[in-house]
């Protein structure tokens, strides 16, 4: 049977989760999806459940792990009212309002919620390469994000996987701590923009190794190397490092949304005024939107932005 809710929340991540406190604060009931657990690496509470210490998140002089700052959050919402359900969206309606959401264990043609408001905070995710030992060591000197985890590598050799501005942009920071950074590259020429090529090329701090692909992450417990392979001669070779980031791109979660509302080229929704969607009473926050900054505390602010959008939206509307 179709529930009828308010306001409603796609995703669990910083942003969802804030977003769902201040909408339950403001006594709008929301029904938060949180999304569930799958092989290919979702779950709810989102990419900070993939890190270890998260230690710029303000209010955690010691850090937090990210799980233990996701858990919280969610409890958070929930002592406020926010209903929190363990399923996926998984089609939506936004061409009336109320919209249509359909979730996981919806095998009917209704959709499970009608909303007056949706809110998208479904995130993004990281690119991973897919090869040995990536997985078991992610948060153990597997990082997807240099900002979050870079301070950890201080005097260290670590490696950065890919060849476009994301790579050159983290290998960069990264020289603020590592003791040197070498750049992995699958091809004899990177994708990155001239300015940023000449800024890695001019770094005292990072070298560059061409034509290698990482054939897999090695060590016991935390990274202790990378075996590499040559992209045309197959010929192999390890290379000592104590940390491997990845960085060949991030795609949103938004593939439920193609064709509902705005996505740039990228596939990232589009926002305006705050946290305002190409659909009228469709709100989206956090990584969904932001393909710069992706940051947790970032990403909390703008579900912050998008409640209070979606109060005034409702309120103006009388409802
Ligand atoms: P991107 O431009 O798509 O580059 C991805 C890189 O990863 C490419 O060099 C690609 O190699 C490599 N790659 C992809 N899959 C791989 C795999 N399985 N194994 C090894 N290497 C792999 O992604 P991005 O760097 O995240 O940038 C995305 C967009 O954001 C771009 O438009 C970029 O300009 C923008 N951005 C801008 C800034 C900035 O201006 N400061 C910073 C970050 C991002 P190939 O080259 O061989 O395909």
């Amino acid at each position: 049977m179709t529930q009828h809710v308010k306001v409603l929340i796609a995703g669990s991540g910083p942003a969802g989760l804030t977003a769902a406190v201040y909408a339950a604060r403001a006594q709008l009931r929301p029904v938060v999806v949180e999304g569930e657990p799958s092989s290919t690496g979702d779950q709810p509470g989102g990419q900070l459940m993939l890190t270890t210490d998260v230690e710029n998140y303000p209010g955690f002089p010691d850090g937090i792990l990210g799980p233990e700052l996701m858990t919280a959050m969610r409890s958070q919402a929930a002592r406020f009212g926010a209903d929190i359900v363990t399923r996926k969206v998984t089609k939506v309606r936004f061409d009336s309002s109320p919209f249509g959401v359909w979730t996981s264990d919806a095998a009917t043609r209704e959709p499970d919620y009608e909303a007056e408001v949706v809110i998208i905070a479904t995130g993004a995710r990281a690119l991973m390469l897919g090869v040995p030992g990536e997985d078991r060591l992610l948060g153990y000197g597997v990082s997807t994000c240099a900002t979050c985890d870079g301070f950890f590598f201080r005097g260290q050799h670590i490696a950065v996987v890919g060849g476009g501005d994301s790579a050159l942009e983290e290998a960069l920071f990264l020289t603020r701590f590592a003791s040197k950074v070498t750049v992995v590259h699958r091809r004899d020429r990177l994708r990155a923009s001239r300015i940023m090529q000449e800024r890695a090329f001019s770094h005292p701090g990072v070298e560059f190794l061409w034509t290698q692909q990482v054939a897999e992450v090695l060590g016991n417990g935390k990274v202790t190397g990378v075996r590499l392979r040559h992209s045309t001669t197959g010929e192999e070779r390890e290379l000592p490092v104590t940390g491997l980031f990845v960085a060949i791109g991030h795609r949103p979660n938004t593939a439920v949304f193609h064709g509902q509302v705005e996505l740039d080229q990228q596939g990232y929704i589009v926002t305006r005024e705050g946290t305002a969607t190409s659909v009228n009473g469709v709100f989206a926050c956090g990584d969904v939107q932001d393909e710069i900054y992706r940051q947790a505390v970032t990403a909390a602010g703008s579900g912050c932005m998008a409640a209070i959008d979606a109060e005034r939206w409702l309120e103006a509307r009388g409802s």
